[in-house]
């Protein structure tokens, strides 16, 4: 059984996040939306919000899970036997950071190898902060945003 781990702050969750499960779901027998808790970026939803936006929006995928972590990536992957990290790449532009990511985690844990899957055309572009931006400044995010998360931004008057 192949588990995979995808970590992210998911700070919320966005049709470009789930896109990215629903092909990892395909793929790998078991995967896990590891949110992380990231008090250094100072989170819009607590780490709690954004597991049960996550566990909500996800929910019809039998295969995946969603479980909050604040630990090192790969500990979280060998606690829950798993030999693969997802990342997303939408642009060029997150390569450098995910390249550097990458290269610590294979110092840290040369058996877990890290995989990057590309989301459809039209979630190449939506990132949770730009969600959480246009919101603020009272645009329309529904085609970025599962109903549920819609809601929660709508709770926290953004
Ligand atoms: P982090 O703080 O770890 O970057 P994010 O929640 O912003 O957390 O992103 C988690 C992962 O999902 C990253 O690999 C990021 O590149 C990817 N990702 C974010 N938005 C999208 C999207 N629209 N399409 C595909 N991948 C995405």
């Amino acid at each position: 059984m192949t588990t995979a781990v995808y970590p992210g702050t998911f700070d919320p969750i966005t049709n470009g996040h789930s896109d990215i499960v629903m092909r990892a779901a395909i793929l790998f027998d078991r995967v896990i939306v590891a949110v992380a808790a990231s008090p250094g970026k100072r989170p819009l939803f607590s780490v709690e919000q954004r597991v049960a936006l996550a566990s909500e929006v996800l929910a019809d995928l039998d295969n995946v899970e969603i479980s909050p972590f604040d630990t090192l990536l790969v500990d979280f992957a060998s606690q829950h036997d798993a030999k693969v990290i997802l990342r997303g790449l939408r642009a060029v532009s997150d390569f450098e950071y995910e390249f550097q990511l990458a290269g610590i985690n294979r110092r840290l844990a040369p058996d877990v190898e890290t995989l990057f899957l590309r989301p459809a055309e039209q979630y190449a572009y939506i990132s949770s902060s730009l969600v959480r931006e246009v919101a603020g400044l009272g645009g329309d995010v529904s085609e970025f945003i599962h109903p549920a998360v819609q809601a929660a931004l709508k709770r926290r008057k953004l």
